[in-house]
C-alpha cells in the first residue's frame, strides 16, 4: 500500500476527538495531512520582549519554563499545560489546552521558543496554546516563516501545525518517482524535503518551488498516462482510404457557397490524416457558424465512396434530424444512402428510390446497416447500442462533443472491419465550438491532434454584445422588438424554470419571463421551452422555431446546440451572471449564423456589472483560445474534465491551468518516453501510473 494512504492513526498518535475532527473534515490519511498545504505564511522572524505584549497579539517570545504544572479541569475534565515563562524583560503564563502529551516534551528549567495567541482571564494575560520549539543552535521552524492553515472545525492553525510537525517527522526514506533527472534539472527537493519545504519553510520562494514539484508530479503523470494512450493508439491499424480529389472538387462545386480559406485546409489535413494506416483522432475546432458540419460531410462523402461506411453522433435528436436533411440535400446527386436512427422516428433514404425519405422500422434499418447497405448513419447516443452494428464502418463522426472520444469510438467499433487477419480501427473526427485551452488539449486530451476552422464564412457580422443593469431592461427590450419588427428571432435565456423561491429571489424564471414578454408585446408570437417539458413537445418547439412561427423563444440554459436558426439575430440572457464565461460564449453563438447583423444582450443587477463588464470585454477577445483560457483561469478545468471525473486531486486541478508548466512537463514525458517507453527503468512511476489510470478517467 502506498504510504500516504495509510490511516493517520497508524502512524501518529492523537486522540480520539481529534481524530473525529478530522475525519469528519475528511482528514483520515497520513497523505491528507502532508498535503493539507498552508494557505500563507507568519513571519517567525521577529521576537518580541514579554514586557510588550498586548492582548490579542500574535506574538513570538523566547523565554525560559521556570514552573511547569500539569492538571485536569473538575468540570469538564479538560487537561491543562500551565507553564510560566521569563524572559530578561518579564514573564508571562503559557497554557495549552488538552495536550496530555507535552508532559513528555517540555521541562522546566528549559528555553523555548513559543508563537501564539496572547488572550487574558481573570488573573493575567496568557499565551494561549502556542507552538513553540527549544532553543538549539540551528532552529528547525523558528526565525523563519511559519505556515498558516485554513481551519478545521475548530481546530485552529497552530494546533495543525503541530500535527503536520509531528507528520514530516515520521516520513520514512520515500522513493520518489520523479526521475532524478528532473528532480536535478529543476533543482526540485526530494519527497521528505519538498513536505518540509512546503510545511516549514526558510522562504516562501523556497515553498513555492517545493509546491511546483508536486503540482509538476501530478501534470507530468497525467501526461505520460495519456502520451502512453496516444502511442498506443497509433499503433493501432486502420483502414487507408485515399483521397478522391476529382469527386471533392465536383461536390465542393455543387455547393451555393465558396468555403472558407479555414475549411479548405481542415478537410485537407483531415483527409490526409485518413489515408494514414493509423487511427486518425483528431479535434475539428470552430466558433459556432464556422462550417464544420460541411467538413466533415466532405470527408464522409469521400469514405464512402471508397467503399467505408460513416456514423455520425449528435447529442441531440433536433441536431441529428438537421444533419439528415443537410445530408439528404448536399449528397442528393451523389448516389448516397443515409440512415437517421433516432430510436422513435427512423427512416433512410435511398438512391435506389430516387433519394426519397423512407420511414422505416429500427430493426429494418439495422440489418441495413449491418449489411452495409447504409452509407452513412446519423443519430444520437442510440448509435452506441449494442445492437447497431455495421459492416464497414471507416469513419467516426463525434458533433459538439468536447471529448476525448476515444471510448465512444470504442463502443461504435464493435464489429470492426477484420483485413487479412488485421482488425481495422475506424478513424475519429470530433467537432466542437468550445474551445479548449492548449493546456487541457496537452493533458486530459492526450495530446489530441487539432485543426481549427478560426474564419466565418463571408459576409458574417460580428455580434454585437451589450451589458445592460436590470433598470436599463427596457433599452435591451427595444433593440428586440426592433429585431423581430425586421423579422428577425431572438432567443431569451432564464435561469431557472419556475416562480421564485425564497433561496433565489433575483433569478428570473422561464415562466414569468414568458408572461412578462406576452403582456409587453401582445401582437408578437412567444413561446417558451425548458427540460420539464416532455421531449416531443421540446422537439416541436424547436421546429416551430426554425419554421419562423415563433418570434421569440424564451427558454432555460438547455436550448439544443447546434441548432443553426439563419433568422436568429437576438439572445437576451437574465441573470447573466450565472452563467459562465464558456456558456454564454455557447449562448451567444445561438445567433450570428448568417449575413444578417445579431446582438447578445447581458442582463444583470447593479453588483454584478463589473463582473460582467469583464466578461464582455472577454467575449470581444477575438481569439476564442484565449477565451478559453480566461475562463480555465476563472473557473478552473473542472467544467471541461466533468465533475464526476474528479478522481483528481485539487493541486492537479490547478496545475492543469498552468501553461508554463503544462509545457514543461510534456517535454519531459516526451523525453522520458522516448528514452525508456515503457518505464523499464522506472518501476516505481511505472506502478504510480497504474494507479492513477485507476482513480482518473477522463471519458
Ligand atoms: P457549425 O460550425 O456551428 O457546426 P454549421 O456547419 O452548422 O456551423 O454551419 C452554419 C451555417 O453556415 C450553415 O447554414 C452552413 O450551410 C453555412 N456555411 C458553412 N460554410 C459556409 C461558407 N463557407 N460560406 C457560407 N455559408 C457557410
Ligand atoms: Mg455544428
Amino acid at each position: 500500500m502506498n504510504y500516504f494512504d495509510l490511516p493517520l492513526r497508524k502512524i501518529i498518535s492523537i486522540g480520539e476527538s481529534l481524530s473525529k475532527k478530522l475525519e469528519s473534515a475528511g482528514i483520515k490519511t497520513i497523505g491528507d495531512v502532508l498535503f493539507y498545504f498552508p494557505i500563507r505564511y507568519d513571519d517567525l522572524t521577529k521576537l518580541k520582549d514579554i514586557k510588550d505584549v498586548r492582548l490579542g497579539e500574535e506574538v513570538v517570545l523566547k523565554g525560559k519554563i521556570l514552573q511547569l504544572s500539569h492538571s485536569k479541569t473538575f468540570k469538564k475534565n479538560i487537561f491543562i499545560t500551565e507553564a510560566l515563562v521569563s524572559d530578561n524583560t518579564g514573564s508571562i503564563r503559557v497554557i495549552w489546552f488538552n495536550q496530555p502529551y507535552l508532559k513528555n516534551v517540555l521541562r522546566e528549567g528549559g528555553e523555548y521558543y513559543f508563537f501564539g495567541k496572547i488572550y487574558f482571564d481573570k488573573k493575567s494575560l496568557y499565551l494561549s496554546t502556542p507552538f513553540f520549539e527549544e532553543v538549539k543552535d540551528k532552529q528547525k521552524y523558528f526565525g523563519k516563516i511559519f505556515p498558516v492553515y485554513k481551519e478545521i472545525k475548530n481546530l485552529p492553525s497552530r494546533q495543525i501545525a503541530n500535527l503536520v510537525k509531528k507528520a514530516i517527522e515520521k516520513i520514512p526514506e520515500l522513493k520518489d518517482y520523479l526521475p532524478d533527472f528532473i528532480l536535478e534539472r529543476e533543482g526540485y527537493p526530494k519527497l521528505k524535503d519538498a513536505f518540509e519545504k512546503i510545511h516549514f519553510p526558510s522562504s516562501v520562494k523556497e515553498a513555492e518551488l517545493a509546491i511546483e514539484r508536486f503540482k509538476f508530479e501530478q501534470v507530468f503523470s497525467i501526461i505520460l498516462l495519456t502520451l502512453k494512450i496516444k502511442y498506443k493508439i497509433s499503433r493501432q491499424i486502420a483502414p487507408v482510404i485515399k483521397p478522391d480529389i476529382d469527386l471533392i472538387k465536383k461536390f465542393l462545386s455543387t455547393l451555393n457557397f465558396n468555403l472558407t480559406l479555414a475549411q479548405k485546409k481542415a478537410i485537407w489535413i483531415i483527409l490526409k490524416d485518413l489515408e494514414k494506416p493509423r487511427p486518425m483522432n483528431r479535434l475539428l475546432e470552430g466558433d459556432v457558424g464556422s462550417g464544420k458540419t460541411i467538413v466533415a460531410l466532405t470527408c464522409a462523402l469521400n469514405c464512402i465512396k471508397q467503399g467505408y461506411q460513416v456514423a455520425f453522433m449528435v447529442p441531440t435528436e433536433v441536431l441529428a434530424k438537421q444533419h439528415f436533411k443537410t445530408a439528404a440535400k448536399l449528397f442528393a446527386d451523389f448516389g448516397v444512402n443515409i440512415g437517421l436512427l433516432t430510436g422513435r422516428e427512423d427512416k433512410f433514404i435511398s438512391e435506389k428510390l430516387k433519394n426519397q425519405e423512407i420511414e422505416i422500422s429500427e430493426r429494418k434499418l439495422l440489418q441495413k446497416t449491418e449489411k452495409g447497405e447504409i452509407d452513412i448513419l446519423i443519430g444520437t447516443h442510440t448509435l452506441i447500442q449494442d445492437k447497431v452494428k455495421f459492416a464497414r464502418l471507416g469513419f467516426i463522426i463525434l458533433d459538439e462533443q468536447h471529448r476525448f472520444g476515444v471510448e465512444q469510438r470504442a463502443k461504435l467499433a464493435k464489429s470492426p472491419i477484420k483485413e487479412n487477419g488485421k482488425i481495422l480501427i475506424p478513424h475519429l473526427l470530433s467537432m466542437t465550438a468550445t474551445p479548449i485551452p492548449r493546456t487541457l488539449a496537452l493533458t486530459i486530451y492526450g495530446d489530441l491532434d487539432v485543426v481549427l476552422l478560426d474564419q466565418l464564412p463571408e459576409g458574417r457580422k460580428k455580434v454585437v454584445t451589450k451589458v445592460f443593469s436590470n433598470k436599463d431592461k427596457e433599452k435591451a427590450l427595444e433593440i428586440v422588438k426592433e429585431e423581430v419588427l425586421k423579422g428577425n428571432q431572438c432567443f431569451v435565456i432564464c435561469p431557472r424554470i419556475e416562480e421564485k423561491e425564497k433561496k433565489e429571489m433575483e433569478l428570473v424564471s422561464v415562466n414569468e419571463e414568458y408572461e412578462f414578454l406576452k403582456k409587453r408585446f401582445p401582437k408578437f408570437n412567444i413561446a417558451k421551452i425548458h427540460s420539464k417539458l416532455k421531449k416531443t413537445e421540446k422537439e416541436k418547439i424547436m421546429q416551430d422555431f426554425r419554421d419562423r412561427n415563433i418570434d421569440i423563444l424564451v427558454s432555460t440554459s438547455v436550448v439544443e446546440v447546434g441548432v443553426d436558426i439563419p433568422k436568429a439575430t437576438c439572445i437576451l440572457i437574465e441573470n447573466a451572471e450565472r452563467f459562465g464565461l464558456a456558456q454564454l460564449h455557447q449562448f451567444r453563438g445561438r445567433v450570428g449564423r448568417s449575413d444578417l447583423q445579431s446582438f447578445c444582450l447581458l442582463i444583470t443587477d447593479k453588483k454584478s456589472l463589473k463582473t460582467l463588464q469583464r466578461i464582455k470585454a472577454i467575449l470581444e477577445s477575438k481569439n476564442s483560445f484565449e477565451l478559453a483560457e480566461k475562463d480555465l483561469q476563472i473557473r478552473g478545468p473542472g467544467d471541461f474534465i466533468g465533475k464526476k471525473q474528479s478522481g483528481m486531486p485539487d493541486i492537479a486541478m490547478q496545475a492543469l491551468s498552468d501553461r508554463k508548466l503544462v509545457e514543461k512537463a510534456r517535454e519531459y514525458a516526451k523525453e522520458l518516453l522516448e528514452k525508456d517507453l515503457h518505464l523499464k527503468n522506472y518501476p516505481y512511476l511505472r506502478s504510480k501510473l497504474v494507479e492513477l489510470a485507476k482513480k482518473i478517467h477522463f471519458e
